[in-house]
């Protein structure tokens, strides 16, 4: 099982033009590799493969950049022709792999376990030829580490170590719940407890706001205007952070409290659902919330089921019957068995209930309790 540890590090403002050198050397080479990929198919429609590609980079100067980090910039370059391969046969409408401007490319990666060209050590990162540079570990990293990406994000800087560690043997199932995600209300269990969305949000709200009237203010191409665009995209990132942290929370409460955990499947939901940019927002927290739940949950030998959204919301938890359920209704009162509960609550009862092992026909393997 592969689980990453990320760390902030804080590189001095000379070692930050070093590692702005590196991503600009890769992406250099991300893009004349690909150029070459595509020269090579028009000219004689033969396919280069890493190895091809790897044999000519020696005759490159490539600045002293790390010659692993290099390497792993090709293997991400056949990687992304595989995947598109791998699309075209599947008949699936495909983007060609595409040149990486300034912006999208934003990280490089050591490819080797720990002690292969970067070490932790008195509190700093050591990178091969880029220096020792001042790292945060909240906490310890478990597991063996396979491999370091160095990742930037506007002005600051991360290092991810992907980890392996040992495949967790499964629970059996005693406790399991059903977890129905909301606007209103971040997610609400077939047991009744509702988890709020995050109030720490709101008040970015307010500056996020402030920050873009400030920005319309400002000159085109004014280095007043680049600043305000740092300030903005600062306050972005702690909104972003703030989510996170609270999704993290969140999952693992989850996590911690249940063997299995049933959510709806959000790639059916959202086939019906138009998109609002508000949407949009929510859509990333709930996906978010469930794979930062399934991967908690699997390290904790538990398990994360996916289960068909069509009438959670309209259908008793009780007797099955279907209703008409207007969003703005927020109570479910069944016309036939005459139950009467929460909408959310109602919905993660179905949810919970839905969840049919393969092998087991009719029969859910928890109780129907609530
Ligand atoms: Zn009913």
């Amino acid at each position: 099982m592969r689980k990453t540890f990320q760390y902030r590090i804080y590189p001095t403002r000379k070692q930050n033009i070093i590692l702005l050198h590196v991503l600009s050397m890769c992406r250099k080479l991300y893009n004349d590799s690909l150029h070459d990929r595509k020269v090579a198919y028009q000219d004689c429609h033969c396919g280069l493969s890493y190895y091809d590609q790897a044999a000519w980079m020696k005759y490159i100067d490539y600045q002293g950049v790390y010659a692993h980090i290099l390497q792993n910039v090709l293997r991400r370059v056949d990687t992304s022709f595989q995947n598109f391969f791998r699309r075209v046969k599947n008949g699936e409408t495909s983007g060609y792999p595409r040149f990486q401007g300034r912006n999208r490319y934003d990280s490089f990666t050591y490819p080797d376990p720990y002690g292969t060209g970067y070490k932790i050590e008195d509190g700093k990162l050591h990178l091969s030829k880029i220096g020792a540079i001042r790292i945060f570990q909240h906490r310890e990293i478990g597991g063996e580490v396979k491999t370091c990406t160095i990742k930037r994000d506007g002005d600051q800087w991360y290092a991810s170590f992907s980890v392996e560690l040992p495949d967790v043997e499964k629970k059996e199932i005693e406790t399991s719940v059903g977890v129905d995600v909301g606007i209103t209300t971040l997610a609400t269990l077939s047991d009744g407890t509702e988890i709020e969305n995050p109030k720490t949000l709101d008040k970015y709200d307010s500056k996020v706001k402030k920050a873009h009237r400030d920005l319309s203010r400002k000159k085109k191409g004014s280095s007043n205007r680049n600043k305000q665009k740092i300030v903005l995209a600062g306050i972005y990132r702690k909104v972003r952070n703030a989510r996170k942290d609270y999704l993290h929370k969140t999952s693992r409460i989850l996590a911690d409290a249940y063997d299995q955990i049933v959510f709806e499947d959000l790639q059916i939901k959202n086939m019906v659902k138009n998109h609002h940019l508000a949407r949009s927002i929510h859509d990333a927290s709930w996906s978010m919330l469930i794979n930062f739940t399934t991967y908690k949950a699997e390290y904790a030998g538990g398990i994360v089921e996916l289960v068909n959204p069509r009438n959670t919301s309209k259908q008793c938890s009780v007797c099955d019957s279907i209703q008409s359920m207007p969003l703005s209704l927020r109570t479910y009162r069944c016309p036939d068995c005459g139950a009467v509960m929460g909408r959310d609550h109602n919905a993660a009862i179905n949810i919970k209930n839905r969840y049919v092992p393969a092998d087991c026909g009719e029969l859910t393997p928890v109780e129907m309790v609530v």
